[in-house]
Formats: structure tokens, C-alpha cells, sequence
């Protein structure tokens, strides 16, 4: 299997649908990128971050707002939640007897991710947990490799977890490492994912925002922004 990459904002895109991308993601190592419109906003104010996601093994792309911005230029690709993705990678590893690496949030958010992981997957390995709140990657990356996992999840927020990832791939080359963002806080129960309607009609962002009115104004001016700008790649190439 081939990637077939489109460009959105000078960033390289992945056009699989669901079921391709798992597969895709079950025969590489190397970094997954879940890209939101937030964080592609930031790689174009952000040189290291463009090139990070632009030396990725998979981008795929999450949310409504980057199927959106991806249709204006005239590319059909659906979107692929990374939460429901990271979830469908845990599961392939504990059918295969892999096992799978959790970094990131608080210590007992991860701790209660972990416990329900584990729950739904009895068998599954989970051979390394981690708070995302440390100072010394390399420790954390030195203590990975003992362990050689096979799916490495990262849920330390945006840039944070790219650039860990980052800098991890080459120190573990047999594994897959996922930025998964806010999906331990999900997993444990700590915040709720939106109801099936709103994932449905891709309106996650509109939940999240009223359950948590601070994420507004990160997210309002974001999104409206974005399609203006992808307009203006469309109309206006870059450079010009
Ligand atoms: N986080 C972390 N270390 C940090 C900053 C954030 O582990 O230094 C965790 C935070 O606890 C949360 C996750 O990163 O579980 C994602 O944060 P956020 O919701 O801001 O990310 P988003 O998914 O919106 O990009």
C-alpha cells in the first residue's frame, strides 16, 4: 500500500479512508500525525512544527474543519477521529499480542486510561505508563526503549507531543507512535466525548466548546480563520 498525499496549507496530507489508514498505520513505525485546523495554524507560524509533520509516516486528518478546508481545494477525503483511530490501533495490538506504550495527561488520568484500556482489552500488554508532565525526554525515551513497544500513544498536547515524538522515532525504530491529544482524558472518564449526533455531523468542536466555554476562544477564531486562509491558497497560490 502506497500513500497518496494532498498538500493543505504547505502540509502533506493523507487521503486513506479508515479502514486503509489502520492498515497502512499496522505495516509502518515511525509518527502519526491526527491534524486539526489549530494545529496546522500553528505549523505555518512554525517552522520546526511544518517540518516535523512534513517528515511524518501518516498525517491523517481529524475533524470536520481539515475535511473542510481539504474539499475547497477539491479533494473528497473523509475525516478520521484519532481518537476512534488510536482506539482501533490499541485493539489490532491485542489481537496480535503486541504490546502498547501510555504517555501523557496527569498521572491519574493516565493511570485510570490505563485501568480502562486494560479492561476492555484483557489480554492486551500495556508495559509502560507515564504522566505527560516531565522535563527529561530522553530519560522517558530511554525507558521506552527497555520496554520496545509497539504503539506508543502521546497525549501531551500540540506541538508537545510532535515533537517528542520527534525526536523518539529514530531511538525506537520498530514502533508506532500516535499524537492522540486530549484521548486519555476521554478514555478515563475525566471529560466526555461528544454524543454520537454531533460526531456524526462532525460538530465534536461545538460540544467540547459548550461543555468547556474557555475552549472558545481558542477555537472560534481558529476555525472561521482557517477556511478564509485555505480559500486564499485556493484562489491566490502560495508565494504570490
Ligand atoms: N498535557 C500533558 N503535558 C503537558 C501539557 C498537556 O500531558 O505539558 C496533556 C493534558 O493533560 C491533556 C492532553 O495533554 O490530557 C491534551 O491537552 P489539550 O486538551 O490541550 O490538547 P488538544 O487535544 O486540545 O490538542
Amino acid at each position: 500500500m502506497e500513500r497518496k498525499t494532498v498538500k493543505l496549507q504547505g502540509l502533506n496530507i493523507d487521503t486513506f479512508n479508515f479502514e486503509d489508514a489502520l492498515n497502512y498505520a499496522s505495516s509502518i513505525s515511525g509518527q502519526v500525525v491526527t491534524i486539526n485546523p489549530e494545529m496546522i495554524d500553528n505549523a505555518v507560524n512554525n517552522q520546526d512544527l511544518a517540518n516535523i509533520i512534513n517528515n511524518a509516516e501518516l498525517v491523517i486528518p481529524d475533524g470536520i474543519g481539515v475535511q473542510l478546508g481539504l474539499k475547497i481545494l477539491g479533494y473528497n477525503v473523509k475525516r478520521i477521529a484519532g481518537i476512534e483511530f488510536s482506539h482501533q490501533m490499541i485493539k489490532r495490538c491485542a489481537e496480535n499480542s503486541q504490546s502498547i506504550a501510555l504517555i501523557g495527561a496527569k498521572a491519574e488520568v493516565v493511570n485510570k486510561a490505563k485501568e480502562e484500556i486494560q479492561k476492555e482489552f484483557n489480554n492486551l500488554y500495556i508495559t509502560y505508563v507515564h504522566d505527560g508532565y516531565f522535563e527529561d525526554d530522553a530519560k522517558i525515551i530511554d525507558e521506552i526503549k527497555i520496554r520496545q513497544p509497539r504503539l506508543v500513544l502521546c497525549a501531551l498536547g500540540s506541538p508537545k507531543q510532535e515533537e517528542f515524538i520527534f525526536k523518539a522515532k529514530n531511538l525506537l525504530p520498530e514502533s508506532l507512535f500516535i499524537g492522540v491529544g486530549g484521548s486519555f482524558d476521554v478514555w478515563s472518564g475525566s471529560v466526555q466525548r461528544a454524543p454520537k449526533l454531533y460526531q456524526k455531523l462532525g460538530l465534536e468542536w461545538l460540544y467540547r466548546t459548550i461543555k468547556e466555554p474557555k475552549r472558545f476562544k481558542r477555537i472560534f477564531p481558529t476555525l472561521p480563520l482557517f477556511v478564509l486562509k485555505v480559500l486564499k491558497e485556493k484562489f491566490i497560490p502560495r508565494g504570490v
